[in-house]
C-alpha cells in the first residue's frame, strides 16, 4: 500500500517504521498509509530549515516574491489534482475544496507583496546629524501545525507569508488528509524555493512535541481544536518560542424579527450543513429573536435541510459529503442523542442517512434541533457537524448575552434590516470576526483572521497585517555619522 512520506530539504522521504491508515470518507476504505515522523525524522527536517535559513534571509524581498508568483501559477495549473486530493481524504465536495484552494492562492498572492509589506518605518534627524529606522527581520526556523479540516488552506494562511518574510519552514499536517499538502510542497520546489526552506513532517504528538521542545524552532503557528491549542500555546511559549494557536469555535447567528428570512435561511443552509459542518466559521447555533421569527425559520428549513444531497463529494450535485472519520460520525450521533435526551426537539434527523452505493461511508445527513437551551451540551460544544440548533430568546440583548458568556468567540453573524442594530452588534459582540448578513464573515487575505476568547492563543491572527508581525522580529537602528569637527562631549543623562 502507498504510504505518504514527508518533504524534506527537497526530496519526499519516508520513514515506515510508524504509519497509520488513511480513509477515503465516501467509502470507508483505507485509501493509502501516511508516515508518522518519529523525533530523528522531525530534528532532520528542522536542521534542513535551519541550513537553509542564512541563505534565505538574505535573498533580497522580490526575489523571495517570484517564488511566490510562480508558485501561485502552479496551485491554478495543478487545481485539479489539489481538490481531488481533499476530497478524496477528507470528502468534502470538490466545488468546496476549489473554493478552500481560492482562499489558499489568496494568501499567496498577498505574500507576493512581500517587499512591500517588509518596509520598514524611517526618521531622519532623531537628534542632531541621528536617523533612526525600524526594520521587519525574519524570525529563523518557524513550524506550522494544522488541523484536517482546511488541508491546503490552512497550510498557506502559515508558509506563504512565513517563507515570503524570510524564513524557513516545517509544516506538520493533519495526519488524516496528508496528500493535499505533500502535493502543495512539491509545486513549491518547481516554483524554484530553494531545498530545506519549506519541509513538511508527518506525523502525530511525536512530531508536534519535537517541533515544540527544538530550541532550533523560534515560531509555532497552530490551528487546531481549543484542548491542543492550549496545550501548544502553554508549552511552546514555556519553551520560549512566539506561539499564536487557533482553536475551536460556537458561532452563532442571531436573526432579527425584521430579517430578511428567505436570504438569512439561505446563508444557513450554506453556513451550517457546508462542509458537512466541519468549519471552523461554520453557523451552528441560531438564535432567533422571538417566537413569531423562530417558528418562520424552522418552518423555512426543515424541508431544505430533509432535502439536502447528501454523497460522495466526487459528485458534482452533490451538497454536502461525509465527515471525516468513523469516530466523528459516532461522536456526532451520539451528540445529537443526547440533545434529544435533554430535552431540544429534533426537527430533522440525519443520525442514520445511508447513501446508496457508499453504505460504509462516514455519512450523516442535516439534521435540526429547536428549542435548545443553553444548558444543553449540544449547545455548549462544538460538535463539528451538521447540526443546526436553534435557541428562542425575546430580545437582542438576550442574544448577544448569550454569544458573549460562550467560551469560544471565533465567527459570528446578524440578520437584520436595521442599520442601528448591526451598529450596536459590531461594535459590542465579543467575538473576533463578525458579519452583518454575511453568515462566514472570513477575512480576506489582506486583512488577519483571528477569534476571540477559547477560540484563540495569542495576540496575532493568521495573514493579512498581523501575519508580517508575527513572522518578523523588529529592529529599530539608531544612527549617527558625525561629520569631522561635530564631536559631542560625554553625556551620562538618558539621550532626550
Ligand atoms: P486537532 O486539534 O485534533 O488537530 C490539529 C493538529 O494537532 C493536527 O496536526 C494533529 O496531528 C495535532 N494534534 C492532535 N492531537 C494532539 C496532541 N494530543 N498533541 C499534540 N498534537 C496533537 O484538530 P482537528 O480535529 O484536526 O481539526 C478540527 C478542529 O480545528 C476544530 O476544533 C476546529 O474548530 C478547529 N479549527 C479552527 C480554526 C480556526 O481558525 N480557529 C480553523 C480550522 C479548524
Amino acid at each position: 500500500m502507498q504510504v505518504v512520506g514527508h518533504f524534506i530539504n527537497g526530496e519526499i522521504v519516508t520513514d515506515t517504521q510508524r504509519v497509520q491508515d488513511v480513509y477515503n470518507p465516501a467509502t470507508g476504505a483505507v485509501s493509502r498509509q501516511v508516515a508518522l515522523a518519529s523525533k530523528a525524522t522531525v530534528e532532520e527536517a528542522i536542521a534542513a530549515a535551519q541550513a537553509a535559513f542564512p541563505a534565505w534571509r538574505n535573498t533580497p524581498p522580490q526575489k523571495r516574491a517570484k517564488v511566490m508568483f510562480r508558485f501561485k501559477q502552479l496551485l491554478e495549473d495543478n487545481a485539479d489534482k489539489i481538490c481531488a486530493a481533499l476530497t478524496n481524504e477528507h470528502g468534502k465536495v470538490l466545488d468546496d475544496a476549489n473554493g478552500e484552494l481560492i482562499r489558499g492562492i489568496e494568501v499567496v498572492e498577498y505574500a507576493c507583496g512581500a517587499p512591500t509589506l517588509l518596509k520598514g518605518e524611517h526618521s531622519k534627524n532623531v537628534g542632531p546629524a541621528i536617523d533612526s529606522w525600524s526594520e521587519f527581520q525574519p524570525l529563523g526556523v518557524v513550524a506550522g501545525i494544522t488541523p484536517f479540516n482546511f488541508p491546503a488552506m490552512v497550510p498557506m494562511w502559515m508558509f506563504p507569508m512565513a517563507i515570503a518574510c524570510g524564513n524557513t519552514f516545517v509544516l506538520k499536517p493533519s495526519e488524516r488528509d496528508p496528500s493535499a499538502p505533500l502535493l502543495i510542497g512539491q509545486l513549491l520546489k518547481e516554483a524554484g524555493l530553494p531545498d530545506g526552506v519549506f519541509n513538511i513532517v508527518n506525523g502525530d504528538k511525536v512530531a508536534v512535541d519535537t517541533i515544540l521542545e527544538d530550541t532550533r524552532v523560534q515560531a509555532v503557528s497552530f490551528v487546531g481544536s481549543t484542548p491542543i491549542a492550549e496545550y501548544i500555546y502553554a508549552t511552546g511559549t514555556k519553551n520560549g518560542k512566539r506561539v499564536q494557536a487557533l482553536g475551536g469555535a460556537k458561532n452563532h447567528a442571531i436573526i432579527m424579527p425584521d430579517a430578511d428570512m428567505d436570504n438569512a435561511v439561505n446563508a444557513l443552509m450554506g453556513a451550517a450543513y457546508g462542509s458537512c459542518g466541519e468549519r471552523c466559521m461554520a453557523i451552528s447555533v441560531a438564535v432567533c429573536v422571538g417566537d413569531a421569527a423562530a417558528d418562520e425559520l424552522v418552518a423555512k428549513l426543515k424541508p431544505q435541510v430533509e432535502a439536502l444531497k447528501v454523497g460522495s463529494g466526487t459528485d458534482v450535485s452533490n451538497e454536502m459529503g461525509p465527515l471525516i472519520t468513523a469516530a466523528a460520525q459516532q461522536r456526532v450521533r451520539t451528540l445529537v442523542t443526547q440533545g434529544v435526551e435533554q430535552g431540544a426537539q429534533l426537527v430533522v434527523d440525519g443520525r442514520e442517512l445511508v447513501v446508496k452505493g457508499h453504505e460504509d461511508g462516514f455519512f450523516v445527513g442535516g439534521c435540526l434541533f429547536d428549542k435548545v437551551t443553553k444548558d444543553m451540551v449540544v449547545y455548549q460544544e462544538e460538535i463539528f457537524g451538521p447540526v443546526l440548533c436553534v435557541v428562542r430568546v425575546d430580545t437582542m440583548q438576550e442574544a448577544m448575552k448569550l454569544i458573549d458568556d460562550h467560551e469560544f468567540g471565533n465567527g459570528t453573524c446578524l440578520f437584520t434590516r436595521d442599520g442601528e442594530a448591526a451598529r450596536y452588534f459590531t461594535d459590542n459582540i465579543k467575538v473576533g470576526m463578525v458579519g452583518i448578513n454575511v453568515p462566514l464573515p472570513v477575512p480576506v487575505a489582506y486583512h488577519s483572521f483571528g477569534g476571540w476568547k477559547r477560540s484563540l492563543f495569542g495576540d496575532l491572527g493568521a495573514h493579512g497585517p498581523d501575519a508580517i508581525r508575527f513572522y518578523t522580529r523588529r529592529k529599530t537602528v539608531t544612527q549617527r555619522w558625525p561629520s569631522s569637527g561635530v564631536r559631542d562631549g560625554k553625556q551620562f543623562a538618558f539621550p532626550s
